[in-house]
């Protein structure tokens, strides 16, 4: 009865195994340590099926093969063992082999065990009655000792391989040591409770039926899962993001630490997590799955970025087994982003917007209010250069941020407002919240101090009525800027308006620039020549001014078209030509008048767009004049950049011979303390700088002292706009020695001017 019952258990064990290697086998691609679980297995056959044999059989010989394998079974069992527990503790897959020594003991032990049928030195058997039938049970000699000693050694040295893994190993993995280590341990016992229990049958196989059943299970199944669980738990408790995981019905299960403090709650109280999210975050369709969120909790410099991730988590079969909640601080990346792009955006001195997004701000602005009338104002200082010159830059730097501010304050919402660039702002404001009156008043007194200095600045605006609103923006401010120009050098003004007028002239001034090359080639731009005087009333020379016969216009006044041509660098062609022009004229009197000379202008773009003393260079040779018959007119501005530069290019000119003016002299910001730097021979005076200078005693008393400090530092003086006898009398008295003005003879012709000297000469 027993026996058959044993039997079966047996018979049932082996099937299982048989299976058992199968799956494993199967498995085998995914896991190194399936194929060593497939062969451990395999391994327990033979041993159990000889105890089946043992069990089943009332013959000697049967019971003995039985015991044969179930002997020899046990040591392949052992070089199994080993082989698995070289795999399954081989981290890494470094591809550990089975120790030499376990095979050379588990082989001598195969080799004694073959010599039993000859020297019966391992066991014998002996025939009992169990259950009525002949039972043989074995009879244990020496070799059976040894037997049990090789094997029995593997194994304690195995499970202390096992015992050590998973006291070394970190807490994750220990467990998967440990459980293999236990299985060992329950056969062990299994085995030792039948060595001792003495039994006639031997059901030590059971336990390594189960054994095997146990290592197929954790080494294949179970191992990975918990180890799986343990590492994401892990991994989920580290994050630095609050992580939340949700059952399908929305209910919090578990939180990490992070998702625990960002809540405020403690273990075991997730009911309260959706009501703590709404309290923080607002309405969060926690419902839902799979969407993401960015989040700001509070304002300005406290405010707190979040992204919010909310998933589904799906088993196999696509059913939803939950969710979970990632909620990630991304304060300081937006920190980040922000400062880059307000650094992008805005001027660093100032803080207001650079010029690009200044541009692009209004242009959006106005898109988007299509019915507000809008003002465009360009807000320039006067002579801001001076301040850093006379100042200091930091001085300067104050200025700007002092402007900055006050155009700041005076902003509604509804403006908009920047720095184009050095002393130049820029704002849309609609017209209804523009007071001129206002600005005015602030205008008219603005002084910037900073404790120590105090500087008065003139700024002017320029307004341009924004008519079109998809118009660029910088063709905008150019309206608005050409504007400011008419009054740029008014002290009582401040405000100037882009009118029809300024319309008007903008179109002409266009129109004018497209004929002028047409214009030179047809001779319809010609030199006006105005006779200068000595101070017998000689003519000695006359300075070629330019006049443009406008078909349409009649004659141009240069103050007309100069100007304009001047800015866009136009000017260029037109003073080539009139120097080719004056060349051309002085070769013809070379007949006449040896020693009559024409004054040329030169413009400061000149400078920049050709080399000067190379062109000028070229006409005298060209026409074959002597150099000191061409007078070279330059204002104060031509020195204001490249100074030495400029200071090279004039010596070397006077070193040709060529005379030197400084036009206009006393317009501008220099004195007479540049003219010991700057080469010239004659300084020309404006009459119109002086005012009514006539009545004026101070007046007088500048130009009899500019005149002689002239005169000792070797310059002669020239005094042009002179209107009347009397102001050429007293300029006389003052030892001025040349005059140039509508009291000798306005700009005239060529021609006319010939007959006029010739009608002077008689
Ligand atoms: P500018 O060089 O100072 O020329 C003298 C200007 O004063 C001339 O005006 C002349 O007609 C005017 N003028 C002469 N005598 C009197 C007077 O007694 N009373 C008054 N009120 N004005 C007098 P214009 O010809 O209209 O030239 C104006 C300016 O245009 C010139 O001033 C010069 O800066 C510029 N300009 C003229 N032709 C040329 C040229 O070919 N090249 C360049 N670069 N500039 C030129
Ligand atoms: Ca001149
Ligand atoms: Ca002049």
């Amino acid at each position: 009865m027993m026996r058959t019952a044993f039997a079966m258990v047996y018979a049932a064990m082996i099937i299982l195994l048989t299976v058992f290697v199968v799956i494993a086998h199967r498995t085998n691609k995914r896991n190194i340590v399936s194929n060593a679980v497939a062969w451990l297995d395999a391994a327990l056959i033979p041993p159990i099926l000889g105890n089946l044999l043992v069990l089943l059989s009332s013959s000697p010989t049967l019971s003995a093969v039985g015991f044969y394998f179930y002997f020899l079974g046990m040591d392949v069992v052992m070089l199994a063992l080993t082989n698995f527990t070289v795999k399954y503790c081989d981290g890494g897959g470094k591809g550990q082999k089975v120790p030499k020594a376990a095979y050379v003991a588990l082989g001598a032990d195969v080799l004694q065990m073959m010599l039993n049928p000859i020297f019966h030195h391992a066991f014998t058997l002996e025939e009992i009655l169990v259950e009525g039938r002949p039972y043989y049970r074995f009879i244990a000699h020496w070799g059976q000792t040894v037997h049990r000693v090789v094997d029995y050694s593997i194994l304690v040295a195995i499970m202390a391989i096992f015992l050590m893994m998973s006291i070394k190993m970190p807490k994750v993995y220990r467990e998967k040591y440990a459980i293999i280590l236990l299985s060992m341990v329950v056969e062990c016992v299994w085995q030792s409770f039948y060595i001792f229990s003495r039994t006639p049958i031997d059901r030590s196989m059971i336990g390594f039926g189960v054994f095997g059943i146990l290592i197929f299970y954790f080494a294949i199944f179970y191992r990975p899962m918990r180890l799986l669980d343990n590492m994401l738990a892990n991994m989920a408790s580290d994050m630095p993001e609050a992580l939340l995981f949700f059952d399908p019905n929305q209910r919090c299960i578990w939180a990490n630490d992070p998702g625990k403090n960002l809540l405020n709650i403690q273990e075991g109280s997730f009911d309260h997590v959706p009501q703590k999210l709404r309290e923080m975050f607002g309405d969060l369709e926690l419902d839902r799955e799979n969407w993401v969120r960015h989040k700001v909790i509070g304002s300005g410099e406290n405010a707190k970025h979040y992204i919010l991730d909310k998933h589904s988590i799906s088993s196999d079969k696509n059913a939803n087994s939950g969710s979970f909640l990632s909620i990630r601080d991304n304060t300081s990346d937006q920190l980040l982003i922000e400062r880059e792009k307000y650094n992008a955006t805005h001027d660093t001195l100032t803080g207001l917007y650079n010029r690009e997004m200044l541009f692009r701000s209004i242009q959006k602005e106005l898109k988007e209010n299509k019915d507000t009338t809008y003002y465009i104002i360009f807000i320039d200082v006067k002579n801001f250069k001076i301040v850093n010159d006379i100042f200091s830059n930091s001085f300067g730097d104050f200025t700007l941020k002092h402007i900055a501010e006050w155009i700041r304050a005076d902003m509604s919402s509804r403006c908009v407002y920047g720095r184009m660039g050095g002393d130049k702002f820029g704002v849309l404001m609609p017209k209804s919240e523009f007071d001129p009156d206002r600005v005015e008043r602030t205008l008219s007194n603005y002084v910037v101090t900073d404790g120590n200095i105090e500087h008065s600045l003139f700024i002017h605006l320029g307004v341009y009525e924004v008519t079109e609103a998809d118009t660029d923006v910088s063709v905008m401010f150019d309206r608005a800027h050409l504007a400011l120009t008419t009054i740029k050098d008014e002290y009582k003004a401040h405000v100037a308006y882009y009118d029809d007028e300024l319309r008007e002239k903008a179109k002409w001034n266009q129109h004018i620039s497209t004929q002028l090359q047409h214009a030179i080639t047809r001779n319809q731009m010609v030199p006006y020549l105005q006779p200068i005087v000595d101070d017998s009333g000689k003519v000695v020379g006359a300075e070629a001014l330019a006049r443009w016969n406008h078909p349409d216009r009649g004659f141009l006044s240069p103050a007309s078209f100069i100007p304009y041509f001047e800015k866009n660098g136009l000017i260029v062609e037109v003073d080539k030509h009139m120097w080719r022009s004056a060349c051309e004229i002085l070769s013809r009197w070379q007949q006449i008048d040896k020693e009559m000379f024409i004054s040329v202008n030169i413009s400061p773009k000149d400078f920049y767009f050709m080399d000067v003393k190379a062109e000028i260079h070229n006409l005298v040779e060209e026409f074959g004049i002597e150099p000191k018959r061409l007078r070279i007119e330059i204002t104060e501005t031509v020195m204001m950049n490249d100074i030495d530069e400029r200071i090279k290019i004039l010596n070397e000119l006077r070193n040709e011979g060529f005379i030197v003016e400084m036009d206009d002299f006393g317009s501008g910001y220099s004195s007479l303390n540049m003219l010991k730097d700057i080469p010239v021979d004659v300084l020309k005076i404006d009459m119109k700088f002086l005012g009514s200078s006539q009545d004026s005693d101070k007046a007088q008393t500048i130009l009899r002292n500019i005149i002689s400090l002239s005169d000792d530092l070797g310059i002669s003086s020239l005094t042009e706009g002179v209107e009347t006898k009397d102001q050429y009398r007293m300029l006389s008295d003052m030892n001025c020695k040349m005059f140039q003005g509508y009291y000798f003879a306005k700009p005239m012709p060529v021609d006319q001017f010939e007959t006029y000297v010739h009608k002077q000469a008689q």
